[in-house]
């Protein structure tokens, strides 16, 4: 697997581990079938409990199961499930660092006692209720609310493009209080079987199909006050988890790409044309050195990420820089790579193409491109760009 600065070498053995197994789960597991998934628009759900034994959702969390592994070794995680498909990447990102998370962080010790175990064993799985039909990029201006009614809130609104919300046992849907002034955005942890919940598949997805999305329509849903993530008011809540969960991405990305490169240089060897393996050709050749720098430099930032997120120096607009830049080089060069493998490229044979309409999809969730790109921009001039 390329490692051309030889990263790998200085992993410590846990990190290697998890490297290892996760690489491992992929080939056997994952590799076999997932063209048919995506071919057939399902997703391996039978692999949930699965991944869930191996420890795959969210082991940088201390405690309630899970064992606190370094954000190296979580990030090397993401990249080797990416590197299967970023349907089952986004299935892991969303259980662990969008529920789990924001759980553990701002739940109460009920709701984590209920809720984490079950989670990280795979036996539910969550999903987290974000956007909407009318907000996406702009999630603050949400139209989901929540009012008090007796001892506990009653939740109206609808949540659209949500990850796993039609397998879900639980959504975070976050919701405008509506009860107190200002309307603060808050948690609410709801069982998808409560009445008033509906949670229908999105279908004739041409990108991440081997992965199950849905929306979550809330109609007069009463939830008891404990459902309610006490420790978090505001949007800090929701941008928090996108945080996680799009540090995963950042190295997610990479997974793909190299699994992309992979295909491409072991195609070039095999394939014989004039007489010879493509791979003789300097054409070829320029591609693959391309693909590999660009491979290696995204994986810089994403092991220097690791490094500021394990001493407490990340910031938001860090992780925005490598989100932006590892997927849009994931999503250039599953193209070329897709290009490498001529005709046989096209075909759910090879992972490239695959690959190619999953980061349609990753460059658009968790902030798009251009959103990232107006992070940064205020964060180097001091001044925000988002509106007019
Ligand atoms: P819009 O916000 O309408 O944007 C349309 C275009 O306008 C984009 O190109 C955008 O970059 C651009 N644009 C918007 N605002 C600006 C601006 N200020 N300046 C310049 N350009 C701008 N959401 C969840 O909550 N939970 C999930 O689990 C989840 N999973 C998803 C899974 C899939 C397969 C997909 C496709 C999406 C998922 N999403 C999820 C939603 C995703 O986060 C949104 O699609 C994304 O935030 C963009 O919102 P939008 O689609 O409404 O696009």
């Amino acid at each position: 697997m390329l490692d051309y600065v030889q990263l790998e070498a200085d992993l410590g053995q846990e990190e290697r581990m998890i490297r290892d197994t996760a690489r491992e789960f992929v080939a056997e597991q994952v590799s076999p079938d997932i063209g048919e998934h995506f071919e057939n628009g399902t997703a391996p759900t039978h692999l949930i409990p699965e991944m869930g034994k191996l420890g795959f959702y969210a082991p940088n969390l201390e405690g309630y199961g899970s064992p606190n592994v370094s954000e190296t070794a979580y990030g090397l995680l993401m990249q080797e499930l990416e590197a299967g498909d970023s349907g089952l990447r986004s299935m892991a990102s969303v259980q662990g660092a969008l529920v789990m998370y924001p759980i553990h962080r701002y739940g109460s010790e009920q709701q984590k006692e209920r809720w984490l175990p079950p989670l990280g064993r795979g036996e539910a799985v969550g999903c987290f209720g974000l956007t909407e039909p009318e907000h996406g990029s702009n999630p603050s201006a949400m139209d989901t609310r929540a009012e008090q009614d007796g001892d506990g809130y009653v939740l109206n609104g609808t949540k659209t493009w949500i990850t796993n919300s039609p397998i879900a046992d639980v959504a975070v849907v976050w919701a405008r209080d509506h009860s107190v002034d200002e309307n603060p955005v808050r948690g609410f942890l709801v069982e998808t079987d409560r009445d008033g919940v509906t949670t229908n598949e999105i279908s004739g997805k041409l990108s991440l199909r081997a992965s199950s999305t849905g929306e979550i329509d809330l109609n007069d849903v009463h939830v008891p006050t404990e459902s309610r993530l006490p420790d978090v008011s505001g949007m800090k809540g929701p941008l928090s988890c996108l945080t996680q969960a799009r540090y995963g991405i950042a190295w997610g990305a990479v997974g793909a790409a190299r699994d992309c490169f992979e295909e491409a240089r072991s195609y070039a060897l095999e394939r014989e044309q004039f007489g010879g393996p493509i791979a003789r050709f300097q054409l070829q050749q320029s591609k693959l050195a391309e693909l590999a720098t660009e491979i290696t430099l995204a994986q810089l930032l994403a092991y220097r990420l690791a490094d500021l997120k394990e001493r407490g120096d990340l910031r938001p607009q860090h992780i925005s820089l490598a989100k932006r830049n590892n997927v849009r080089m994931a999503r250039d060069g599953s193209r070329v790579a897709r290009e490498m493998l001529g005709g046989n490229g096209i075909t759910t044979d090879y992972s490239p193409m695959r690959h190619m309409a999953n980061m349609e999809t990753v460059y658009t969730y968790e902030g798009t491109h251009d959103i990232h790109t107006l992070i940064l921009g205020e964060d180097l001039t001091g001044v925000q760009a988002y509106t007019t």
